[in-house]
């Protein structure tokens, strides 16, 4: 397979990329040393670029020279994200984090280092696109929205027509064994919203309750009473998860305070879940804050939709997976994974796939290993070609069905 062989002849400087990527990470939507990197990675190479208004994006757009090409050419879009998270790095790694306090702890290092790998590829198998790549590098993904600013771009037309097809990656440190693929058709990754709620009481003396309007009381019984809501109003099999992360009020035990906030994570499934607790949770807040005579304030903001992929696309991953690497290399994922991810509304709007690529260290145990986010997370740079080839041979396999 000349697609894997070119790769891992590429691997050293796909390698150098991803250290020096990691080295200085970047957090948010305001990546510029990154975007810098990336450039000169792509400089020399055919590709029509442009640099994002709203964020440090950089869309690279590769104009295939191959026969068939026609008016109607067919568009790839792949994705890599380039944004590192709020952590100190505590690896021990050689090429760690010089910046205090940002890590790349989910190896979106590894994704913007494959992805400039496949741009080369791309670029040297031009002659057999008969249509156009996309290549997405995009900053945000970590709670920032990234993919939606860059939708708003224009992304998904960057090409001057909208992508016919797109494909994302995503390493772990964790959970399979090392260089496994992983993905499931459907559902892959819940959605993710957000919950605030201040309760406005009224504060007072501990000892004279009556005298007062008591907050905390309130937000007690929310606390809970959102975890009965989970079971007793959704169906067993389309989960849901709420977890409240913050619980604050009062400055003092003998003082009553005038208001309490809390504050959680809501993630589901389906949309039929999604918009039921849109409706159901600012419902059963402001029941309670009213049958204890007191004001709620009820901020339920949408994040990130559930992360669905195209069951045509994935069973192309496997099949890409198995002709590159063999077919044991697939994992077909039973169930989807708890996390969210900002590609899920790319795949809103075009059919498409994302895949799991595990990278746990070798000599590690890959149930016990750091898995993504954390401090010790280590990603191994021996997936850094598979990877690529994976991008590569995704782009290749669908323009050439496209075309065919
Ligand atoms: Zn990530």
């Amino acid at each position: 397979m000349t697609v894997l062989a070119d790769a891992r002849e590429l691997a050293g400087d796909i390698t150098d990329l991803r250290h020096r990527l990691h080295r200085e990470p970047e957090i948010g939507l305001d990546l510029p040393r990154t975007q810098e990197k990336v450039l000169e990675a792509l400089s020399g190479l055919p590709y029509e670029i442009s640099l994002g208004t709203d964020t440090t994006s950089v869309t690279a757009v590769l104009r295939g020279t191959g026969a068939g090409a026609s008016a109607s050419r067919p568009v790839v879009l792949l994705r890599g994200d380039m944004d590192a998270l709020p952590v100190q790095e505590r690896t021990g790694l050689d090429f760690s984090s010089r910046i205090d306090g940002a890590m790349h702890a989910c190896g979106h290092d590894l994704h913007t280092a494959m992805l400039v790998g496949a741009a080369t590829l791309l670029a040297h198998h031009r002659d057999q696109l008969a249509g156009d790549v996309v290549l997405m590098f995009q900053p945000g993904e970590e709670g920032y929205d990234g993919a939606g600013v860059m939708i708003h771009e224009g992304i998904l037309d960057a090409a001057g027509r909208r992508a016919d097809a797109a494909y994302g990656l995503h390493v772990m440190s964790a959970g399979a064994p090392n260089g496994q693929f992983l993905s499931r058709a459907g559902t892959l990754m819940s959605a993710s919203d957000g919950l605030t709620v201040t309760v406005h009481g009224a504060g007072g003396h501990g000892s004279a309750p009556h005298q007062a309007q008591d907050p905390v009381t309130v937000i007690a019984e929310m606390v809970t009473a959102l975890q009965t809501m989970v079971t007793r109003q959704f169906d067993m099999f389309d989960p849901v998860v709420l977890s409240v992360g913050v619980l604050q009020a009062g400055t003092k035990r003998n003082i009553i305070p005038d208001s309490a906030r809390l504050e959680a994570t809501v993630r589901s499934y389906t949309p039929e879940s999604r918009a039921k607790l849109a409706r159901v949770v600012p419902r059963l807040l402001q029941g309670i804050a009213a049958a204890h005579g007191v004001e709620v304030t009820v901020d339920y903001v949408t994040e990130y939709p559930p992360t669905v992929t195209d069951a045509g696309e994935t069973s192309r991953a496997e099949r890409v997976v198995g002709e590159l690497f063999g077919g044991e290399r697939f994992t077909r994922m039973v169930n989807p994974l708890g996390g969210s991810e900002d590609f899920s509304r790319v795949l809103q709007q075009v059919p498409g796939t994302f895949v799991f690529l595990s990278a746990v260290p070798r000599q590690a145990d890959a149930q016990a290993a750091a898995f993504n986010h954390s401090p010790r997370a280590t990603f191994d740079d021996d997936v850094l070609a598979d990877g690529t080839a994976l991008y590569t041979q995704l782009a290749l396999s669908r323009m050439a069905e496209l075309c065919g």
